[in-house]
């Protein structure tokens, strides 16, 4: 399991991504909503945009998800 955070702000075509914790690309903390925790990167994904929408994977840290 991991923890998920989904980014507040739109980053253009992209909207809200979504980022395992960790990832390099993480932003400001107040910048954040926390998701949840979760065994996949998919299964943070399918609550995401529930949250904020459109929301996509951050490539930087969905290449390394399980
Ligand atoms: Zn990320």
């Amino acid at each position: 399991m991991a923890l998920y955070f989904i980014d507040t702000e739109k980053k253009g075509d992209a909207g809200h991504q979504v980022h395992r914790e960790g990832c390099p690309q993480l932003p400001e903390k107040d910048q954040l909503y926390f998701v949840g925790s979760f065994a996949t990167v998919k299964a943070a994904y399918d609550v995401s945009p529930l949250i904020y929408s459109p929301a996509s994977y951050c490539p930087q840290c969905s290449s390394t998800a399980a």
